[in-house]
């Protein structure tokens, strides 16, 4: 079975092909240049970019997997959440080429299309506990189908990747934030400044990253009224400190996820954040304290891309008839079932 994915609801315009398990192709093109002068990703832009790119990405997709357009059977989308600019496009040039082609389509959450990848990258099996952290997204997710999600927590304002960009940019790194705040951190301090662990005195997994960023920016604040300035060290041990209180909400409140979770075969992680060493001994520890494996798919896989959304179809189709021409474009599409059933939303 060969499936064309299509992946364009932030600032990655992707297309992979996927034949079963196997990732014939998988092409991202990233928009960052686009945005960086603006401090953060415009919607406008963004949808004029993937409008213009989405046509090229998919035909070299199909060239890099040596695949004519003829020999998909179906074709896999996400239709949200996302910046409805570009969900849109997708959705449309989607749609054009199933009906073209005659084959079905399956619009995908672009959350299920992370929480699967696992199962993708490691033939993780059911159930097993994901937590998703990335720049715009962070919760942990209890896996117990390719349609079955509950939520057991998450932020309840910034994700620490939106978290780490902004802190970046306040103590004067480059972006992307979390990759530079790493590299700094490795010549830092972690605890001169003292900063706060976020809602570890709550109970349950909710997370908050906000508090956390505007005390980062006071403790800079306070050199700079002292020095004038901020030193490298100074920044380096900003961005330690930084980088530790992240570390230490997201391994408690995994801590605690995996206490509330029932049975799980593995503790998985996907999204840009997973990338950081700090963050993920912290995981590890966690993971290995319940004695199930820590599973981290390659960066590539766990970052914004179409192979996932791909296989979450091919996943799907097991369990569910394909989406009709009346497929729409959602800005918001709750994963968890239970919260499916509540907003009325159907399957
Ligand atoms: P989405 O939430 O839709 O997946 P996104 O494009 O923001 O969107 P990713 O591409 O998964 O998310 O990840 C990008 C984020 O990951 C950025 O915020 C970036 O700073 C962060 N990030 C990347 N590398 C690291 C790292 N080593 N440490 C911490 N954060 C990192
Ligand atoms: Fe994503």
């Amino acid at each position: 079975l060969t499936v064309l994915g299509i992946e364009s609801s932030c600032d990655d315009t992707a297309a992979a092909v996927l034949r079963g398990r196997s990732v014939l192709s998988s092409v991202v093109l990233g928009q960052t240049s686009l945005h960086a002068d603006f401090g953060g990703v415009v919607p406008e832009i963004a949808a004029r970019a993937h409008a213009e790119k989405l046509d090229d990405v998919v035909r070299q997709a199909l060239r890099e997997a040596g695949t004519k357009a003829g020999e998909i059977d179906a074709i896999a989308v996400t239709a949200g959440p996302g910046l409805i600019g570009g969900v849109v496009s997708g959705v449309m040039l989607a749609k054009g080429m199933a009906a073209a082609l005659d084959i079905p389509m399956y619009g995908v959450n672009h959350l299920a299309g992370h929480a699967l990848t696992p199962r993708l990258t490691d033939a993780v099996e059911y159930p097993y506990l994901m937590l998703l952290v990335s720049g715009g997204h962070c919760q942990f997710l209890q896996v117990s189908g390719p349609d079955t999600f509950r939520r057991l927590g998450g932020t309840i304002d910034d994700a620490p990747g939106e978290a780490f960009d902004k802190v970046a940019r306040l103590i004067g790194l480059p972006q992307p934030g979390g990759p530079s705040i790493e590299r700094a951190a490795l010549q830092g301090y972690p605890k001169r400044f003292a900063l706060p662990r976020p809602l570890l005195d709550r109970e349950g997994c909710d997370m908050s990253f906000s508090g956390l960023k505007t005390a980062t920016l006071r403790a800079r604040d306070k050199v700079v009224a002292q020095k004038g300035g901020l030193t490298g060290q100074d920044q380096n041990d900003l961005a330690a400190g930084f980088q530790a209180a992240v570390a230490d909400v997201l391994q408690e409140k995994c801590r605690r996820a995996v206490a509330a979770s029932g049975p799980i075969t593995a503790l998985c992680v996907a999204g840009g954040v997973a990338a950081n060493q700090t963050i993920r001994v912290g995981l590890e520890t966690v993971a290995h304290g319940r004695g199930v494996p820590f599973i981290a798919p390659p960066l590539a896989l766990c970052t914004d891309n179409a192979a996932m959304i791909a296989y979450a179809a091919i996943e799907q189709m097991q369990t569910r008839a394909p989406d009709g021409m009346d497929l729409s474009a959602r800005p918001r599409m709750p994963l968890d079932t239970d919260s499916r059933a509540m907003l009325g939303s159907g399957k």
